[in-house]
C-alpha cells in the first residue's frame, strides 16, 4: 500500500557524499609500491563452520584471490590476519584459524602456505623473519586478545611491526574500529584497501551517485533503527522505498493500524510519523497490504494470511502478503536499480519465507542493476540459488548497511596518508 503521496522533489543536488569522496581518497592497492615488500593483509574469514570445524561457504576465502594473487605476482610475503566468531578476548580452540589454513592450502596448491599459534609475540616475530617472497602466513584469530577488540594502541603496533605495506580487503569488518582493522593503520605509511573492498565501494558509491532510475530500495529484517539510517540518507534519492519483514510493523502502527503481538520499536514511531507527512521528498513509500500472522513461530497451530485492516490482538506478523508481493513486484518491474537490504519476513521459517524468497526470484528476472546489501538477503538469495542473477552480492551485511546510511566505514577512513 502506498502509504505517502509526495507531490515535489526537494533539491538533492547538495546531498553530503562525504563517505564516497573518503573512499575515493583513498590508495588503491595498485597504487601502493608492494613489491617485493612484506604485505599485512587484513580479511575478512569469519566463515561459517559446522560442528566438525568443517567450512560451509567458502565464499568469503575466495572473494579475497584476486587481491593475494596480485600480490603473490608483485613478489610479496603475504601476512593474513582475520578474525573468527566471537571468542570475547580467550582463546577458544574451536574459534582457531585451521579451517582456513587447510582451505588455503587448498586454494594455492603451488604456494606455501603457513600459520602460526598467535597473531604476536615471538614466534610469530620469527616465522615472518623467515618468510620468503611468494609466501603466505596466517596469523591466528586476533579476537583471541581483548586489545583486539578495544582498539588497543600497543597490540596494533605489534601487528604493524610484522610488515611493511597494508592492505584492507575485509569489506565485512570495515564498519568495525579494531585493532586490525583501524588502529593499525595509523602505523604504516603504505596503505590502501584491495579488490574486494574496491569493488564493494564502486557498486554502493554508484548506486547513491548516479541512481538508475526509478531506483527502488528494499527494507527489511527486525531492527527499525538500523533500516531507519538508510531511510534518512536515501529519502529524496530514491524514487521508491518498500518496507517489510519485522520493521513494517512499526510503520503499520505509526499509520495508526493494530499490529497485535508483532515486533515494534516504540521509541522510532515519532520519525516514522514524521517520514510518512512529509510531502516534499519526492520518495514513495509502500508498506505491506495484507500480512501472513500466526499464534507463535516457533510451533504455530493457526496461521492465516489477513489485511492489515484485520490483525487480532494475539497475532503476530511474520511475513508479506499476496497483494504485497504483487505491489511489490509491479514496483520492482518498473525499476532500473534496485537495493535490497533484509528479509520480508522470518525467512528461517520455511512456511514464513514465501515473501523474502518471491522478491529474491523476482529480483532475479528484471532487467535492472540489482545490488543485494548482505545479511540475511545474501542468505535468502543464496538459499533460493540466485546470487549468480543479481549485479551484485555484499560480502557485508552490517558494512553495506552503513555506508548506505551516508557514514564513513572506520577501516576505509583509516587508510589516510
Ligand atoms: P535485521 O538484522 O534487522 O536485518 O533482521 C533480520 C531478522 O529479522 C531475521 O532473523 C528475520 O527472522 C527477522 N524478521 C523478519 N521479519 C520479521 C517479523 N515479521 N517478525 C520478527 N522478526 C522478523
Amino acid at each position: 500500500m502506498l502509504i505517502n503521496n509526495p507531490t515535489k522533489k526537494v533539491d538533492y543536488a547538495v546531498r553530503d557524499l562525504s563517505n564516497i569522496l573518503k573512499f575515493r581518497e583513498k590508495k588503491f592497492i595498485t597504487d601502493l609500491d608492494v613489491f617485493n615488500k612484506r604485505v599485512l593483509v587484513r580479511v575478512d574469514y569469519n566463515v561459517p563452520l559446522d560442528k566438525n570445524g568443517i567450512i560451509t561457504d567458502t565464499r568469503r576465502i575466495a572473494n579475497t584471490l584476486p587481491t593475494l594473487n596480485y600480490l603473490l605476482k608483485q613478489n610479496c610475503r603475504i601476512i593474513l590476519i582475520s578474525h573468527l566468531g566471537r571468542p570475547n578476548g580467550k582463546i577458544v580452540e574451536s574459534l582457531r584459524m585451521d579451517p582456513i589454513h587447510k582451505k588455503l592450502k587448498e586454494f594455492f596448491p603451488e604456494t606455501n602456505v603457513y600459520k602460526v599459534e598467535d597473531c604476536i609475540g615471538k614466534e610469530v616475530v620469527s616465522k615472518v623473519s623467515k618468510l620468503k617472497n611468494k609466501e603466505i602466513l596466517l596469523l591466528e584469530n586476533p579476537r583471541f586478545h581483548k586489545e583486539e577488540k578495544e582498539n588497543d594502541p600497543e597490540f596494533a603496533a605489534k601487528l604493524a611491526k610484522l610488515a611493511d605495506v597494508y592492505v584492507d580487503d575485509a569489506f565485512a569488518t570495515a564498519h568495525r574500529k579494531h585493532a586490525s582493522t583501524y588502529g593499525v593503520c595509523s602505523f604504516f605509511k603504505d596503505k590502501g584497501y584491495g579488490f574486494l573492498v574496491e569493488k564493494e565501494l564502486k557498486f554502493l558509491s554508484s548506486s547513491i551517485e548516479k541512481p538508475q532510475r526509478p531506483f527502488t530500495v528494499i527494507l527489511g529484517g527486525k531492527k527499525v533503527k538500523d533500516k531507519l539510517g538508510v531511510i534518512k540518507n536515501l529519502i529524496g534519492l530514491a524514487d521508491n522505498i518498500l518496507i517489510g519483514g519485522g520493521m513494517a510493523y512499526t510503520f503499520l502502527l505509526a499509520k495508526g493500524y493494530q499490529i497485535g503481538k508483532s515486533v515494534k520499536d516504540l521509541s522510532k514511531l515519532k520519525e516514522i510519523r514524521d517520514y510518512l507527512r512529509d510531502e516534499t521528498h519526492g520518495t514513495r513509500i509502500f508498506i505491506p497490504k495484507d500480512v501472513l500472522v500466526c499464534d507463535e513461530i516457533e510451533n504455530p497451530k493457526k496461521i492465516k494470511i489477513v489485511p492489515v485492516t484485520e490483525i487480532g490482538e494475539n497475532d503476530i506478523g511474520v511475513d508479506i502478503g499476496p497483494e504485497t508481493i504483487k505491489i511489490f513486484n509491479r514496483i520492482l518491474a518498473e525499476s532500473k536499480q534496485v537495493v535490497w537490504n533484509g528479509p520480508m519476513g522470518v525467512f528461517e521459517f520455511e512456511k514464513f519465507a514465501s515473501g523474502t524468497n518471491a522478491v529474491a526470484e523476482y529480483l532475479a528476472e528484471i532487467d535492472a542493476m540489482t545490488i543485494i546489501g548482505g545479511g540475511d538477503s545474501v542468505a535468502a538469495v543464496n538459499k533460493c540459488g540466485l546470487a549468480d542473477k543479481m549485479t551484485h552480492v555484499s560480502t557485508g551485511g552490517g558494512a553495506s548497511l552503513e555506508f548506505l546510511e551516508g557514514k564513513v566505514l572506520p577501516g576505509v577512513d583509516a587508510l589516510d596518508d
